[in-house]
């Protein structure tokens, strides 16, 4: 097993789990397979396939997941095909003569087909194992169900000495009862991995309006000069003018949603698959089809409606293992509207509960990993020291005068004014609608003027956090003073805030600066004398290779790779194949352009 590792993927050993799981496959039994994106579950199913006789069906949603995958073997050799509508009848023969005749180890089916040919095709061959990848599509309960997936139940009918692994990264209670009856798995071993992703950094900015937050995005992409990374929007409009707004900087940018047309879609997929373009922006239409190793950062542009949905989107960051960066904005206009959607959901209680918890993660002063991890069912005894709360821990001081004078201002108004007007009085902003109510002949009117308009914002969210004020959703959002709220605002009680404390931008970046790469901690235990211009050029002979042969840069190498052949510098042929990821065709196929560009490099 270990030699056939390293001969198809060039990996050296396998990560927990993996070989558990291998072996279990190997006596014929069934399993369900809990790994978070980026785990490694691929290799689950591929290993006993190399190792059996005969050709182990996959079963995948989506025909770029697919196609993804089989790229991905055929670049390692394995002999590999997909059988889906997006194939000719042609191609669809072959492949079918393939099977039969026994050419090829994995075959990728779509579930509509594999029905098609479960009494045809399915029978004449000879099948070494059953493979469910995204195996949460079997549940109502999931966030992509399919309902071809509910008929596969046939399978074990069918072909009761085949062994059936289902793998997903969706943990829930319900949705793994869902899919172990509904592919009526016989007693299947439950493999549940961890579902921390070290290599993720989090971090939240609260309380930006929409010129800082623009500002900060752009700081933030040119921090990662040329290196992918996706900015999911709430809305198909903003996609829009965020990606606008990026172009302008020189930023490649890409839109993706539903109200595009499925060839618009294709083409923004794989324009970012093959790093023509550096940013997507997003909604949450874009990413189950994304296999894309090297996704170096994800933002939220707007708060996601539950914490399952954020963990599933900054997963696709850092797939590789390699550092990957991501970065939330929290706003109350955000957390306004997502709570009105909630309200008028079917599912209204349900959807609340989750927001609430995103909420709280977004508002948290205790390490965020912990909160995401215990969400999922994990508790972790360390702060993660990768969180933002971790490496700034937050600094109290006595706020009680702040949080006076905007309750005040809340109190003098009948509690009748929401969060944008509270601020308006309090900075003394002479706007229409405030002069229109008579808010300017109140007494705290420009009453918080020596604070600038954003500390505001974020002073009135930790206000909602400690339970000061309450937001009246049914009521045009306005801003109701709680008990506690009155215990600060008569002196009976003292309020602590949480300094704000904001990375001070250079005062004009123009344009994108090029090639500021900063090196990245990496876990590869590799890195410390790593050279960075010598990344750079293996990284552009990468984009070479790929473009040549029409395949994805990350299929050719993942970042983890080239990182590490910076650090090594390998010069021959031999000592490249060494390399952690580098299999036996792709060292023959790569090592030659990759050892020249290293000699070249060096003195
Ligand atoms: P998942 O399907 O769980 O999201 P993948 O199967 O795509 O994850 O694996 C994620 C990444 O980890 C891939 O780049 C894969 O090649 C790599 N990987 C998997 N197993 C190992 C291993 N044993 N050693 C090193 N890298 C591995
Ligand atoms: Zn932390």
């Amino acid at each position: 097993m270990e030699q056939t590792l390293k001969k198809y993927f060039g990996y050296d050993s396998f990560r927990p789990q993996q070989k558990e799981i291998i072996l279990n496959v190997l006596n014929k039994k069934d399993a369900l397979v809990l790994m978070p994106t980026g785990g490694g579950k691929s290799i689950c199913y591929q290993i006993p396939a190399l190792v059996s006789e005969g050709t182990a069906i996959v079963v995948s949603p989506l025909i770029s997941l697919m196609k993804d995958q089989v790229e991905a073997l055929r670049a390692n050799g394995v002999a590999t095909a997909a059988l889906n509508s997006n194939n000719d009848e042609t191609e669809n023969m072959e492949i079918k003569r393939a099977c039969i005749n026994g050419k090829l180890k994995l075959l990728y089916i779509s579930p509509e087909r594999l029905l098609m040919e479960m009494d045809y095709l399915l029978r004449d061959m000879q099948i070494s194992l059953f493979a469910i990848d995204e195996a949460h599509c079997i549940s109502q309960w999931g966030h992509d169900f399919r309902p071809e997936y509910t008929k596969m139940g046939i399978l074990h009918e069918r072909f009761p000495n085949t062994p059936i692994i289902a793998l997903t990264a969706t943990a829930d209670k319900i949705t793994r009862q869902d899919i172990i009856r509904q592919l009526h798995l016989k007693e299947p071993r439950l493999f549940i991995s961890s579902f921390d992703r070290p290599n993720l950094s989090l971090d939240v900015k609260r309380g930006y309006q929409q010129r800082e937050k623009h500002k900060e995005l752009i700081h933030f992409i040119n921090q990662h000069a040329d290196e992918s990374g996706i900015i999911y929007c709430m809305s198909r409009s903003k996609t829009e003018s965020v990606a606008q707004m990026l172009q302008k900087q020189g930023i490649r940018s890409a839109v993706y949603h539903a109200g595009m047309s499925p060839q618009q879609r294709d083409k923004a997929q794989e324009d970012f698959i093959n790093d023509r373009v550096q940013v997507v922006c997003a909604t949450i239409a874009f990413g189950m089809g994304i296999n894309k190793s090297n996704v170096r950062w994800v933002v939220h542009y707007n708060l996601p409606k539950s914490i399952e949905s954020f963990y599933q989107e900054i997963g696709r960051a850092g797939r590789d293992g390699v550092a990957a960066d991501t970065l939330l904005f929290y706003s109350l206009g955000d957390l306004i509207l997502l709570t009105k959607f909630a309200t008028e959901s079917s599912q209204q209680s349900v959807n609340q509960e989750k927001l609430q918890r995103i909420q709280q993660y977004a508002e948290a002063d205790i390490c965020r990993r912990r909160i995401l991890l215990n969400y999922f069912g994990e508790q972790s005894e360390n702060d993660c020291g990768n969180c933002d709360v971790c490496r700034n821990p937050p600094e109290r001081f006595d706020g009680t005068v702040i949080v006076q004078k905007a309750l005040s201002a809340i109190v003098r108004t009948n509690q009748s004014i929401a969060s944008n007007m509270l601020i308006d009085i309090l900075r003394g902003s002479f706007s229409a609608d405030l002069i229109d109510k008579g808010y300017d002949k109140l007494k705290t009117f420009g009453a918080g003027r020596d604070i600038p308009g954003r500390d505001w914002q974020d002073y009135v969210l930790q206000m909602l956090q400690l339970g000061y004020i309450e937001i009246a959703y049914n009521e045009n959002n306005h801003l109701k003073v709680t008990e506690s709220g009155s215990h600060i605002l008569f002196g009976k009680k003292t309020a602590e805030l949480v300094t704000i404390k904001r990375t001070e931008l250079p005062p004009k970046e123009k344009g994108r600066k090029k090639k500021q790469v900063q090196p990245k901690p990496l876990f590869t235990g590799a890195n410390a004398n790593e050279d960075m211009d010598l990344f750079e050029e293996l990284r552009a002979l990468r984009l070479r290779l790929a473009s040549h042969e029409a395949i994805p840069p990350y299929i050719v190498f993942s970042d983890k790779v080239l990182h590490l052949l910076a650090a090594i510098q390998p010069t021959t042929i031999e000592a490249f194949g060494e390399i952690n990821g580098v299999g036996e065709i792709k060292k023959n196929k790569y090592g030659k352009d990759f050892i020249e560009v290293i000699k070249r490099h060096q003195p």
